[in-house]
């Protein structure tokens, strides 16, 4: 438990040294050391196996557009078991399209090492895989409070609700899959 959190904090000190944009500003200009949401409630498998990459993603964008030193996280956590991320609005629509298929990532990504999981239903709802589901002790089965029917998929479908009705769009999560770490990437015909 200990070496992951150290993990953790290593992981955000790189983050926040690489994208200074991450860092939050006080009135006077002065940089507070605790981006809160960063260190407390972003759990720490996502930390490893995904935020790296969504925040490069995010970055690339924000250069393309010229929104680096506009655009500011939020808030980014964990709830209902899917990543949620509320920022300024400062930039264009494909960083939301980036954050969408992170948290659709999210949900087959383990909370606490980052490998590939599933949903475990306990009356919480969080992804988990088996290995750290095992040494929680749970009395029923892994089998049993995961849904086998919502596996992952690469491509999947965003319902959006605009003036003329209801528009299904498709997104495709295999080029982020491609660039993960192979203990953290989820299976995928590549
Ligand atoms: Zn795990």
């Amino acid at each position: 438990m200990k070496r992951n959190k150290k993990n953790k904090k290593q992981i955000i000190r790189k983050l926040l040294n690489k994208y200074r944009w991450l860092r939050v500003y006080d009135r006077n200009g002065h940089y507070y050391r605790d981006v809160a949401w960063l260190y407390n409630d972003y759990p720490k498998g996502w930390a490893k196996a995904l935020l790296p990459l969504m925040i490069q993603d995010i970055h690339k964008e924000l250069c393309y557009t010229g929104d680096v030193g506009r655009f500011r996280i939020l808030d980014c956590k964990e709830k209902y078991g899917e990543m949620r991320c509320d920022h300024n609005g400062q930039c264009s629509y494909k960083v939301d399209e980036i954050i969408m298929k992170y948290a659709y990532l999210s949900h087959y990504t383990c909370t606490i090492c980052g490998r590939p999981g599933m949903m475990v239903n306990s009356g919480w709802i969080i992804p988990m895989c088996k290995s750290c589901f095992d040494k929680r002790g749970y009395k029923k089965p892994y089998e049993e409070m995961t849904d086998p029917d919502d596996y992952f998929e690469p491509v999947f479908e965003v319902k959006i609700y605009n003036k003329s009705g209801v528009e299904t769009r498709e997104y495709d999560v295999t080029d982020i899959v491609k660039r993960m770490k192979p203990k953290y990437r989820q299976e995928i015909n590549l």
